[in-house]
């Protein structure tokens, strides 16, 4: 099994080193081979996502990615900026299934801005579609045109989903749901759009396969108010591409502790990207003090829905919770009684802890 480690930029190679100590340890006979990505592609050969980064990710088994970007890339063109590499390498691997849990270890209740007692023991996945949507939809522009304030400057997008996207999401949300706890909420705006309406007829149509999953479906508006005043009533959330952007912002922002989350994008036969949820934190890069611990739960993401190692994904998020519970922290998560740690002395407690 072959797998594509793409550090990128900022923070990512720091926090993909202590990633990759982690499975290294686990010793299950990978092979990793390392390519280039985001403003590092750039600057080497002129382009976010280079050809030979593209073969590699397309031939390897799964891809673990650390992150993209920072402010020296921010005037490139559009399709010159390090966001472009994981825009491509996701739209040309077909991997349309974000999923992003967002869990609060108890020991961690204090980071998030709500009451501890909203939140402790949080424990949502965010089923996002990735690759279709108003993103995505034609026809998109800029132009003049006549309006009833006279001829200038309008801006548009499309959203659109077919069927067949709205189907394989929400089965994939519908199989995540059934090996938890059992319930799905299913979020639209089919009052005002025609495209969720298709969406909420669709998600109806595919829930008589999973008669064991209890469904529900909630607007979106309402869905963005529930997440704060009660987070702990979702167990499985599946959305579109834009919804499923702001939500699963949100929903990670409820634990306070962005440096903790992972994230999985999945194509039709489980093939991944596996990244953290947060960016290359330009503001710490290079300094040890970032935090790997999402990097390394997403590494465990990967054995679990790529090689359906769940045995081996259990020991690393057993690992993570073990260093929480014995104190370690990195600066993002720190509290006074706790002990500061480097990226890479929260690596060597990862290890230990294995
Ligand atoms: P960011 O997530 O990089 O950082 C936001 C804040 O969180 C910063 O203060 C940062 O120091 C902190 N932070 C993030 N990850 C951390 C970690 N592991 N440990 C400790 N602290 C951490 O978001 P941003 O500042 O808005 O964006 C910075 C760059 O990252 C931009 O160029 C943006 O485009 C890019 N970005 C990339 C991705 C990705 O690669 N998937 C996602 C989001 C943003």
């Amino acid at each position: 099994m072959k797998i594509c480690v793409l550090p990128g930029d900022g923070i990512g190679p720091e926090i993909m080193a202590q990633a990759l100590r982690v499975l290294r340890a686990l010793d299950l006979g990978f092979e990793y081979e390392e390519a280039l990505v985001g403003g590092s592609a750039f600057e080497a050969t002129g382009t976010p996502l280079p050809d030979a980064t593209l073969k590699l990710a397309q031939e390897a088994d799964a891809i673990l990615l650390g992150a993209v970007g920072g402010p020296q890339w921010d005037t490139l063109p559009r399709d010159q900026r390090p966001e472009r590499g994981l825009l491509g390498i996701r739209k040309a691997l077909g991997l349309f299934a974000n999923l992003r849990p967002a869990i609060l270890y108890p020991e961690l209740a204090n980071a998030s801005t709500l009451k501890a007692e909203i939140v402790a023991g949080l424990d949502i996945l965010i089923v996002r579609e990735l690759t279709g949507d108003i993103y995505f939809g034609q026809p998109r522009g800029i132009e003049m045109r006549d309006t009833p304030f006279g001829k200038e400057r309008v801006g548009y997008n499309t959203m659109v989903y077919s069927e067949s996207e709205i189907r394989r999401i929400v089965k994939v949300a519908f199989e995540a749901a059934q090996k938890r706890n059992k319930r799905l909420c299913s979020v639209d705006k089919m009052n005002v759009l025609e495209a969720t309406q298709l969406w909420r007829d669709v998600v109806i149509e595919v829930a008589r396969d999973y008669p064991d999953v209890e469904l529900s479906h909630m607007l979106v508006d309402n869905a963005a108010m529930q997440l704060v005043r009660n987070p702990k009533q979702f167990d499985v959330m599946v959305t579109g591409n834009m919804f499923g952007d702001i939500l699963s912002d949100e929903a990670s922002m409820l634990t306070g502790s962005i440096g903790m989350l992972p994230s999985a994008s999945l194509d039709a036969n489980n093939k991944g990207m596996y990244e953290p949820s947060h960016g290359s934190a330009p503001d710490i890069a290079g300094q040890d003090k970032a935090n790997p611990l999402a990097t390394i739960l997403s590494a465990a993401m990967m054995l679990r829905y790529t090689f359906a190692r769940e045995e081996a994904a259990q020991r690393i998020e057993s690992a993570v919770k073990k260093v929480l519970a014995q104190g370690y922290r990195t600066g993002d998560i720190f509290e006074p009684g706790t002990k500061l740690v480097g990226t890479r002395a929260m690596g060597d407690a990862v290890l230990a802890a294995l």
